[in-house]
């Protein structure tokens, strides 16, 4: 019997089309903050580096204010929640695994309804001289990412899932080389075509949808 599948997804540049951290950064971060990021990735770190870093002396003071900028400048792809409802009719369990704040993730599954879905990330709390980062789901073999997609997904192979894999950047790169199934779209493509993995392109969920339906459609009838 084929394994059964089990989705992933990211949630920066993936449920949303806008990098939520991208642009509270460039809103309330210090001007050089590309630079010090480029600079920890460049030496071999990763987001358990530089989150601390680059979120020291974020001048946003409260949820409130964060929530409030990124439903202004933030467009989430309007297809997501009609595949996750798909997947919840196909009985696919589908999770966020997301290397950002739970603030606005929290705001997004509320708005959108759908706070049924679990997710994984980081915590923050605002502090006086910037944001405190907590990381629930980190890896100690890691030590890297904030959220360790990785040792998520392998958890659900070993269990003998097959792991289907959306994202669109740095954060899903580890995630992508695991994956068994992988949809990637801007840097995440990038680095899948350099590094000899297979993926299928998307732009929106709708491409993601139409796909992963072709898909389930085949090998039921198989
Ligand atoms: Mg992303
Ligand atoms: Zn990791």
């Amino acid at each position: 019997m084929a394994k059964p599948y089990w989705v992933f997804s990211d949630f920066d540049g993936t449920i949303t089309l806008d990098d939520n951290q991208v642009k509270l950064l460039d809103q309330f971060g210090e001007a050089d903050w590309r630079e010090k990021e480029a600079a920890i990735l460049a030496a071999g770190g990763k987001s358990r580096q530089y989150l601390p870093v680059v979120y020291h002396n974020f001048r946003a003071k409260s949820s409130r204010e964060i929530i409030e900028y990124l439903r202004a400048n933030v467009r989430p792809d309007p297809f997501f929640p009609r595949f996750v409802r798909y997947c919840d009719e196909q009985d696919v369990p589908l999770e966020i695994v997301s290397d950002g704040l739970h603030i606005y993730i929290d705001d997004y599954l509320e708005r959108e309804k759908l706070q049924n879905l679990v997710y994984y990330s980081n915590t923050v709390e605002i502090g006086p001289d910037g944001l405190v980062f907590t990381h629930p789901y980190a890896n100690q073999d890691c030590g890297k990412c904030g959220t360790c997609k990785k040792q998520i997904i392998s958890a659900r192979q070993a269990q003998n899932w097959f792991v289907v894999y959306i994202g669109d950047g740095i954060s899903d790169e580890c995630a992508a080389e695991v994956a068994d199934l992988v949809y990637a779209k801007g840097s995440l493509a990038r680095y899948c075509r350099q590094h000899g993995i297979n993926y299928v392109p998307y732009r929106t969920y709708a491409d993601v949808l139409q796909h992963f339906a072709q898909l389930l459609t085949g090998k039921s009838g198989s």
